[in-house]
């Protein structure tokens, strides 16, 4: 089962201006809630109250009732990992800060840009609940510092003490981002085990960072060259260790962003035409071998030209933004929704039962959901129908299919509109 993850932030400052800014930015690059304190004896009122609810706690060593730092004690035996805000930091402050396991990080207050700093740490914490991390390594009291290190900043981990055990749970865990791995191991080294592990893992996708000694400079080239993404000599700082895996991960975020941007629509989220022939081929070779039924269904908004010219083009968008919507509500898992054109979308339904009653009954229903949407624009709201052409026939290609739906969808259009076709 997966923890829930706590939705809430604690800041603890007396400077209510820092408070109100840090609460504002962390809410905008978040979207988590800002809880606020402004004493040591306010946070150990909501920290009773609320145990276990707070996924950070940003704390001011210099607190009117807590001067000297004295509330990470507080924080000493719970969950929750800290920020420290601090307005000053000498080296003896930094270590001090820094050996304490809970303490991830620290931030220097008298720096505007550190504001941004602080909410893109929160944002990576909230995010790394969902981060699963392999490591690799022969000695187990290792593996175990490692893991300890990652939990402070909430990613998930799993470990192997070999390479064959590694193989064997990036196998069975097929969510994991990134593997930690040692060079000298017995039986596979680290190089050996890279080398087998990117013959299935793009470097696009899984991450590794090799961890070698500083002692021979040779080992880290040799993990880069079997398709390390980084590495980090032994022995490190903790600071160093999480600048490397944060970086390595966020480089996994950005190309999963644009990879998702390039098959989705910017305007209602719906995926788009190329992922409706990169998603669809493979049912439609299904269907092809006989072993599910397939059917396609072009939607397309009557009349929708006059909505943008009476309402204007952002009432237009608003509309589409809707019916795409209510239409996504009516998915089931195996169906493909995509925005096909303008005001266009295609429906790409699987099934082993599906029926040619079922399919009515379904783009009926959809018909329906649209027509009963009212759109709020100015004082009222504007209403719209769709029009739907289908095939329940397996044509020689999908494109086939989609023309065959065309031909549908002229129909429906010809006989009022507001109607479904099958053709
Ligand atoms: P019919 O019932 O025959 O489908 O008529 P219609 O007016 O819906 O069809 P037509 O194809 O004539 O007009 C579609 C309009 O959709 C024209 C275009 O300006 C508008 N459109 C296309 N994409 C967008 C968009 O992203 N936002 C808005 N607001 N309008 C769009
Ligand atoms: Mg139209
Ligand atoms: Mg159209």
């Amino acid at each position: 089962m997966m923890k829930s993850i706590s939705e809430n932030v604690l800041l603890v400052d007396d400077s209510r201006s820092l408070s109100q800014y840090l609460q504002q930015r962390i809410q905008e690059v978040t979207g988590v809630n800002v809880i606020c304190a402004n004493s040591m004896a306010q946070a150990q009122q909501l920290l009773t109250e609320h145990p276990a609810h707070f996924l950070v706690a940003i704390l001011d060593l210099n607190l009117p009732d807590a001067p000297n730092g004295e509330i990470i004690a507080e924080f000493k035996h719970t969950d929750i990992p800290v920020i420290v805000l601090t307005g000053y930091l000498s080296e003896q402050l930094r270590e001090q800060l820094l050996t304490q396991s809970h303490i991830i990080d620290y931030v220097i207050k008298n720096n505007p840009s550190e504001i941004g700093y602080i909410a893109n740490l929160v944002r990576r914490i909230h995010r790394n609940h969902q981060i699963k991390i392999l490591i690799v390594d022969d000695s187990r009291s290792f593996r175990l510092y490692l893991q300890e290190l990652l939990h402070t900043h909430c990613y998930l981990t799993v470990d192997a003490a070999n390479g064959e055990e590694a193989l064997q749970q990036l196998n069975a865990h097929r969510d994991i981002r990134l593997v930690l791995t040692d060079f000298h191991m017995p039986k596979m080294n680290g190089q050996e085990l890279i080398t087998a592990i990117r013959r299935q893992h793009d470097r696009n996708q899984l991450a590794i960072i090799g961890i070698s000694d500083q002692a021979s400079p040779v080992t880290s080239v040799k993990l880069l060259k079997a398709g390390a993404n980084d590495f980090i000599a032994k022995p490190f700082l903790t600071e160093e260790f999480f600048c490397r895996i944060t970086q390595n991960i966020e480089t996994l975020e950005f190309i999963d962003f644009f990879r998702d941007s390039a098959i989705r629509d910017f305007l209602t989220q719906l995926h788009n035409r190329r992922y409706l022939f990169e998603a669809g081929m493979a049912h439609y070779q299904k269907a092809d071998r006989g072993e599910i039924k397939l059917a396609l269904a072009l939607i397309d908004i009557d009349f929708f030209k006059k909505v943008n010219d009476t309402h204007g083009h952002l009432a237009g968008d608003q509309v589409l933004k809707k019916v795409a919507q209510a239409l996504h509500q009516q998915m089931q898992e195996q169906d493909i929704l995509v925005r096909y054109d303008s005001e266009e979308f295609c429906l790409l339904l699987p099934g082993d039962t599906l029926t040619e009653a079922k399919l009515m009954a379904r783009l009926n229903a959809l018909r329906e959901a649209v027509a009963a949407l009212q759109v709020p624009h100015l004082d009222g709201v504007l209403k719209v129908t769709i029009s739907i052409g289908a095939t329940f026939k397996l044509c020689e290609s999908l494109s086939a299919m989609i023309d065959v739906a065309d031909a549908a969808l002229y129909q429906a259009k010809e006989s009022g509109r507001n109607c479904v076709h099958l053709g």
